[in-house]
């Protein structure tokens, strides 16, 4: 299959629409806030987004109420999430009544029509609405709506494309997101991913390795490779490359850097990842290995194509290569069916593996999903339970696991000065992605050192550098 790269050509168009606004906007000075929800791959297309506006003109603030323009780059995967987006695309009324800007919502969630028709009706002071699969086009968009001064709606759905050689503004210099793919082919059977992002599709290696080397060359030393399923890298591309070949072409960049990924899905985890993984020093100790389910029966009404059992044997092998390797997951509870012996399967893996990290959610309906038509006869209130019994075990495995690094030495990477608390207003992080507050100057933001964990909990630990 050929990588659906948009053409050369059609980025230039935007890049004329871009001048265009530029051009309009001469001499005014103009700002900009992007709120994003959900998810990494949301971040990474805010960033675009944010390159966008800026060289449009537009600086960056972070307040809603003092932008002329503001986007609102939404989130579909819990109801809850889109619940938040819709309150707060309301509460812009008031903004837009204040001072006249220009309201944009993007993102998965307007992907779905019957969201979009929402806020078409329902919110008549948002002036744009543009899907996933739009967002290449977002300088198009947004010069037609600026000059026709009409409400412009764009979420054509397709399969998707890559766009290449869009703007990208990043908050952050030491630490940055690579998309290395998009969509998902995989159709968990509760997830609306795969119907909003569309196919998987994956950039070109070369593409993906020269941005990560300007990065690394402008000072970023901490690389996040995004894909919902990255370990499918390259399954769509002619040449033949996989997810361990991508990280052994990223780990030969020259320069001082630590490469991360997210998201792996365990059916597709193998133990050349591993091998790959410990061989590749700037490959970070760390996997983000979504479980979702300790019981196999929900595994499979999941359709996850995986049981406990390889689970296990995964983190397992892992280990054995790496003995330090940091753990972390997703798990759902509540799933359509869902009994307590289920639960009991999970809290039973939960347990034994001992995450590092792990995010627990309550299974959210999605309409459109094969999940939303199953028989769901476990109350809410059950389902809450079992939440924060979740929750409880996996708060005092972490507190097990910070108590025990106390007194230890660990490498971090200096990311960021914040605000003081408990003298400590340097923000690092550890291999395994676990922040560390600690004292020092703040020259030091950007380098990778060496601290003494001198304290404890379970939202992170306090040291001193060595
Ligand atoms: N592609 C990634 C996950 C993307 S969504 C992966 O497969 O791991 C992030 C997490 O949200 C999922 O891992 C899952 O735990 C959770 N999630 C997705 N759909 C959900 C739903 N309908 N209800 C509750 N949690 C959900
Ligand atoms: Fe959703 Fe499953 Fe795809 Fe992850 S792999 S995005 S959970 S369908």
């Amino acid at each position: 299959m050929n990588i659906k790269q948009l053409p050369d050509e059609m980025i230039h168009r935007q890049q004329e629409f871009i001048s265009a606004v530029a051009e309009m906007n001469m001499g005014k000075t103009l700002t900009a806030f992007v709120d994003t929800y959900g998810c990494q791959q949301n971040e990474a297309d805010s960033e675009i987004i944010r390159g966008i506006l800026c060289e449009m003109g537009y600086i960056q603030v972070d307040d809603e109420s003092d932008a002329d323009v503001i986007v609102i780059n939404s989130c579909a995967v819990r109801e809850h999430a889109e619940q938040r987006v819709l309150g707060n695309v309301g509460q812009l009324i008031h903004v837009k009544r204040k001072r006249n800007c220009f309201i944009a919502v993007c993102g998965c969630m307007v992907q779905q029509p019957q969201m979009a028709e929402k806020i078409k009706k329902s919110y008549r002071h948002v002036d744009m609405v543009f899907g996933v699969h739009a967002l290449p086009r977002f300088p198009e968009l947004f010069y037609r709506a600026l000059t026709t001064q009409k409400r412009v709606f764009d979420i054509e759905a397709s399969d998707g494309v890559i766009a290449e050689g869009l703007p990208v503004l990043r908050k952050d210099k030491t630490k940055a997101w690579v998309s290395i793919m998009y969509g998902c082919n995989n159709f968990c059977t509760y997830c609306i991913v795969p119907y909003v992002r569309g196919r998987e599709r994956s950039r070109a290696p070369g593409m993906i390795v020269e941005e990560i080397t300007r990065l690394v060359e402008e000072g970023c030393r901490d690389v996040t490779l995004l894909g919902q399923n990255v370990n499918s890298y390259g399954n769509d591309l002619s040449e033949d490359i996989d997810f361990s070949g991508l990280l052994e072409l990223i780990n030969d960049i020259p320069g001082d850097f630590r490469i991360r990924f997210m998201t792996s899905h365990p059916k597709d985890a193998t133990p050349r990842l591993f091998d790959t993984m410990a061989k590749c020093e700037k490959v970070a100790n760390h996997i983000h290995l979504p479980f979702q389910s300790g019981s196999d029966r929900i595994l499979g009404l999941m359709n996850r194509r995986y049981d406990s059992t390889k689970y296990r044997e995964l983190v397992r092998y892992a280990r054995s290569k790496m003995p330090d390797i940091s753990v972390t997951s997703d798990v759902i509870v509540g799933f359509p069916g869902e009994t307590d012996e289920d639960f009991d399967g999970t809290m039973k893996l939960v347990e034994d593996i001992g995450f590092d990290g792990l995010f627990v959610f309550i299974y959210s309906k999605r309409s459109g999903t094969p999940a939303a038509e199953m028989e769901d006869p476990t109350p809410r209130s059950e389902k809450v339970k079992r939440f924060q019994k979740l929750f409880d075990l996996q708060d005092e495995i972490t507190a097990r696991k910070s108590a025990g690094l106390l007194g230890t030495e660990v490498d971090v990477l200096v990311e960021a000065v914040q605000e003081e608390q408990n003298g400590c207003n340097l923000l690092a992080r550890t291999e395994s992605n676990r922040p560390v507050y600690v004292k020092g100057d703040s020259s030091l933001v950007g380098t990778f050192t060496k601290a003494r964990i001198t304290d404890s909990s379970k939202w992170g630990m306090y040291g001193e550098l060595v």
